[in-house]
């Protein structure tokens, strides 16, 4: 499957923070063919072990959960309110389709309704609407007509935009955060695999980055790497309106080296390993400029007694939106730069 195919497929699936399972079972399938052990933990942290020939752990984290919503309440006449899970811009939420996931893995489509301006007062045209006031209509005229789709109170939703292909070599979709840096990890896994490696590399498909860094703190705790590198997307702000020192990341420049965000302050002597090793290997790179956003290497770093831990980010824009867009060539080279990266261990950051 080409890349492209990898990050299509994992967009198009539901996994919201919490509920990953119908994500952790598409990367499973994708990445085990690459790798000499696959294990889930109880919380739903997915390990994928490539097996080195030294003593030390390299782990790879990237996150599989997404934003979205769960139904909170279905009402007489049919119609459902939602309550949030991770971080939306209110802004943006009416007027989506969305996809309701049931227990038995039905899917069902809805959109997100509001009161149209026709009815509404002068001044209320003007605000913002409360999520509280929005509400999902399914086309269901009654609350047993919802009971009888399988729909409770619980089950897990999405705003759904299916993977698109827009000009020169942009993609957008509405997951991009974090499954690109999820086919970062497969891709590098597939590659790694005609190769020695000279550390254990544990893939690690992480549960709920977005209400907590959870799934991450875990894994951590489990592998007790002597390094780790988390595997995001980065605030791509190239457009109207923004000015340049605003702008964290650009489009086309390749993979992004955090130096410092919310959540971590990255070791000089890792970010120099970075760049040594893609100028190696010819990948161009660019810095995030901080301090914005926070990653799961927040929770990592912290773990045990502390871990080395840094952030390499594929440049997107939109995130925390539907409409996520990235350019496959940033894709494609922070690819390379993992694998060369992964290749160029344990040397590059614990001596020869
Ligand atoms: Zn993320």
């Amino acid at each position: 499957m080409q890349t492209i195919e990898v990050l299509r497929e994992l967009s198009d699936g539901i996994g919201v923070a919490g509920f990953e399972d119908e994500v952790r079972e598409t990367i499973r399938g994708l990445v085990e063919p690459f790798v000499d052990e696959i294990r889930c933990d109880a919380l739903g942290n997915l390990f994928a072990i490539r097996r080195g020939s030294g003593e030390r752990t390299l782990m790879l984290d990237a996150h599989m959960d997404e934003i979205g919503f769960v139904v909170k309440w279905i009402d007489e006449a049919g119609y459902l309110r939602f309550a949030p899970i991770g971080g939306w811009d209110e802004r943006i939420v009416p007027g989506h389709r969305v996809v309701i996931l049931t227990r038995d893995g039905t899917r069902h489509t809805g959109v997100i309704g509001t009161a149209p301006p026709h009815i509404l007062a002068a001044e209320e045209r003007k605000q913002p609407i409360p999520m509280e006031r929005m509400f999902i209509d399914i086309g269901a005229t009654s609350k047993d007509e919802v009971a009888a789709l399988g729909i409770r109170i619980g089950d897990p939703l999405t705003i759904h935009y299916p993977f698109s292909e827009l000009a020169n070599g942009t993609v957008t979709g509405k997951a991009f955060d974090d499954r690109a840096g999820c086919t970062v990890l497969i891709e590098t896994a597939r590659r790694l695999a005609e190769h020695d490696v000279r550390m254990d590399v544990a893939f690690s498909f992480v549960f709920g980055e977005e209400v907590g860094l959870r799934g991450a703190r875990t894994a951590a705790y489990q592998l007790e790497p002597d390094l780790a590198i988390a595997i995001e997307w980065s605030i791509g702000a190239y457009m109207p309106g923004v000015a340049p020192e605003s702008q964290p990341v650009r489009f086309g420049l390749g993979p992004a080296i955090s130096v410092a965000d919310r959540s971590i302050v990255v070791s000089r002597h890792l970010i120099a390993a970075i760049e040594s090793v893609a100028e190696a290997a010819s990948i161009p790179y660019q810095y995030k400029l901080p301090t914005y956003g926070g990653t799961d290497a927040g929770a990592i770093h912290l773990t045990r007694g502390g871990v080395l831990a840094g952030v390499v980010s594929v440049p997107c824009r939109y995130i925390h939106s539907p409409i996520s867009t990235l350019r496959v060539d940033d894709l494609e080279q922070t690819i390379r730069l993992t694998t060369a990266f992964v290749d160029a261990l344990p040397d590059a950051v614990f001596g020869g």
